[in-house]
């Protein structure tokens, strides 16, 4: 039985779909108690089952990333109740793909709902469980994209972008600061993984999944498990000294 994050509890927020979900069951795999944080307390409460279901630990808690106090509110439950969270995994995000000329009104609610989830929601939750963290050594994945770099190549909405930037500054401002605490931080960079997210652009967009197969020297699609493996290791003894970086789990975009 595989067990590189035995003693660890593992906060994953969005887990209850796509990549989320198969970190936590990556984890549950690898012996953490995994929590299942989501929006959608329903599919929450399927992925802890399904873990447990498989003999992992693991339960879920409803939690929307951008209520701050509730945030703080699920980190002192969790601190009572479970105990304290040595890893935490800022997954949970959306996405929406209108160009900045779009529709002024889509425009600006696309900027508000993406920043509010993707971007404040990584700050509210890491802050939430800053003092757990601290106190256990603790690590911090953060989910970023290939959008952290690039956007002519993959048009997507300029709010999606800049959030996934600000995620990987975030990621290295905190791996700076919480070095000297034993705090890891690092980030990982998916490329184009087939999960609930982008559906409806893989059955209606051939053209913009050919611009990424094109350039995917895999020459395939990623699968939510893909991401995975990725996590375990930032979460996991294996990468003792690294903090700080971004792991591209892209199947080689940004090689060609
Ligand atoms: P997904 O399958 O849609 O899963 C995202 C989960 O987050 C869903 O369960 C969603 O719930 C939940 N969520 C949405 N808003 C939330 C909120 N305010 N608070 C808590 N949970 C919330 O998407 P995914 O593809 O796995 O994406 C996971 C992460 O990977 C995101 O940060 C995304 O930007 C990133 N990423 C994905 C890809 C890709 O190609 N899929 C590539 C690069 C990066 P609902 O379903 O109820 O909204």
């Amino acid at each position: 039985m595989p067990a590189l994050l035995k003693n660890h509890i593992a906060v994953i927020t969005g887990a209850g779909s796509g990549i989320g979900r198969a970190i936590a069951v990556g984890y549950a795999h690898e012996g953490a108690q995994v929590l299942v944080l989501d929006i959608n307390g329903e599919t929450a409460a399927k992925t802890a089952a399904d873990i447990r279901a498989g003999s992992g630990k693991a339960q879920h808690f409803t939690l929307d990333v951008t209520d701050r106090a509730a945030c703080r509110a699920t980190a002192a439950k969790v601190a009572t109740e479970v105990g304290q969270v040595s890893i935490l995994v800022n997954n949970a995000g959306i996405n929406r793909r209108n160009a900045f000329t779009a529709d002024p009104d889509a425009v600006v609610k696309d900027w508000q709902d993406i920043m509010a989830i993707n971007l404040n929601g990584v700050f509210n939750v890491t802050h939430a469980f800053l003092g757990a963290l601290r106190a256990t050594k603790g690590r911090i994945v953060n989910i970023a994209s290939i959008q952290s770099f690039m956007h002519v190549r993959t048009p997507n909405s300029p709010a999606y972008t800049s959030a996934k930037h600000g995620v990987l500054g975030f990621t290295r401002a905190l791996a700076a600061e919480l070095g000297k605490d034993g705090v890891r931080v690092n980030a990982i960079g998916p490329g184009l993984i087939e999960t609930p997210l982008n559906a409806q652009v893989r059955a209606n967009n051939p053209e913009l999944v050919k611009i990424f197969l094109d350039h995917t020297p895999l020459g395939r699609a990623g699968k939510p498990e893909d991401i995975a493996g990725p996590a375990i290791f930032l979460a996991s003894d294996l990468s003792a000294y690294v903090t700080g970086t971004i792991v591209m789990a892209d199947g080689g975009y940004r090689t060609i």
